[in-house]
């Protein structure tokens, strides 16, 4: 039998055409979109505007949604993270993190990781397998969901499993998805792209002609430590990267944001601090500092807090504005990946 085709795979522009290939008229196509992103039914037979013929065939030869929550946790500031279950059994995390007025969510792009970044967890086990377009659109529909009736998700950042440029035509359409007024709406100012930084994926990043943010994932001010610690993204030349990071400025008008992950004993050295300073002096963005969040198995941790703030403070006085993530969702295993990882490792345990 053929799988199922997923509603949310299709790009938002191709409800039409799906109509006329059996035969509808393109408006039954409209219709069945509204469906799907407006009126967020799971059901075809909801879909009463649609005929009987039509929702026959769709409910043949197609499935609404793909994706299920195997579980939630939640700490006290009420980040949750959503372990999500995929058609073939794979998992992967969304995490819901709510601030003031804002209710972000922090999609993944991939079950695993290719990058391998030494102090993340995505990555520890490879990667498996891509998302399709639809598993991506579908992560901030299902926390939306899961928000009261009065709240809705207002940003979406693109850094939870996986490398989003891996998986580019699929991050491409979600993204589209996302922002497309017939889709979910989500202005462009409000999606955050996070990349470990191929100068060219960056390039063609800034070619979508949209006020996307964009995140590059930098992590050291020297080429020898960068590769150090991202084995698969390290090799690009950082004069390479930071070219590729103006011209999105220059295209897209919108500050890129360096990510920087502090670990003890590492990258997080006053030397460490000048050097980013030199590296990054006069350059148009701003800087996300973010002390390591722990993952079982590995032997990085987090600088003390004093480290921190001297390491930020050198920054600031140099005149970079930084921005410094809250160590949110320590306790529900929230840093990128672990939930998978503990899951399964639970289950193989349960097994063997
Ligand atoms: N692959 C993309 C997006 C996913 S991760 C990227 O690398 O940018 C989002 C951010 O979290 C990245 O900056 C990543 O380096 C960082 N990160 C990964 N593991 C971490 C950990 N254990 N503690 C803190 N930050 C981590």
């Amino acid at each position: 039998m053929k799988p199922l085709r997923c509603l949310t795979d299709l790009p938002v522009d191709g409800f039409e055409q799906l109509a006329t290939d059996w035969g509808q008229r393109p408006f039954a196509g409209r219709n069945l979109r509204r469906w799907v992103y407006e009126r967020r039914s799971h059901h075809f037979s909801e879909m009463t505007d649609l005929s009987g013929k039509f929702r026959g065939q769709l409910s043949e030869a197609t499935v609404v949604r793909s994706l299920g929550i195997h579980s939630r946790r939640e700490d006290d500031g009420g980040t949750t993270a959503f372990l999500l279950q995929l058609d073939d059994g794979q998992r992967v995390e969304t995490v819901l993190i709510p601030e003031g007025d804002r209710n972000t969510v922090c999609v993944s792009t991939q079950v695993g990781c290719a990058v391998a970044c030494v102090f993340c967890a995505s990555g520890m086990k490879g990667l498996r397998r891509n998302l399709r377009a639809g598993e991506i659109v579908e992560q901030v529909m299902l926390v939306q969901e899961s928000l009261p009736e009065t709240e809705r998700v207002t940003n979406v950042v693109v850094m939870g499993i996986g490398e989003p440029t891996m998986n580019f035509a699929a991050l491409c359409q979600a993204l589209e998805t996302w922002n497309h007024p017939d889709g979910l709406g989500l202005g462009a100012r409000r999606i955050t792209i996070s990349t470990v930084g191929y100068p060219n994926k960056i390039d063609q990043l800034a070619s979508l002609g949209k006020e996307f943010g964009l995140a590059v994932s930098l992590h050291a001010p020297r080429q020898d430590l960068r590769e150090q610690l991202l084995p698969g993204a390290g090799k690009v030349p950082l004069p390479d990267l930071l070219a590729a990071a103006r011209r999105y400025y220059q295209k897209t008008h919108r500050r890129v944001t360096f990510e920087y992950v502090l670990l003890d004993g590492i990258n997080a050295f006053a030397r460490d601090a000048e050097q980013l300073c030199q590296l990054l002096r006069g350059f148009p963005c701003f800087v996300n500092l973010i002390p390591m969040n722990p993952v079982d198995g590995l032997p990085y941790r987090r600088p003390p807090a004093e480290m921190v703030n001297a390491f930020r403070n050198i920054l600031e006085q140099s005149g970079i504005e930084v921005t410094q993530r809250k160590t949110r969702g320590d306790g529900i295993a929230a840093a990128c990946g672990q939930l998978r990882l503990r899951e399964e490792d639970a289950e193989a345990t349960e097994v063997g």
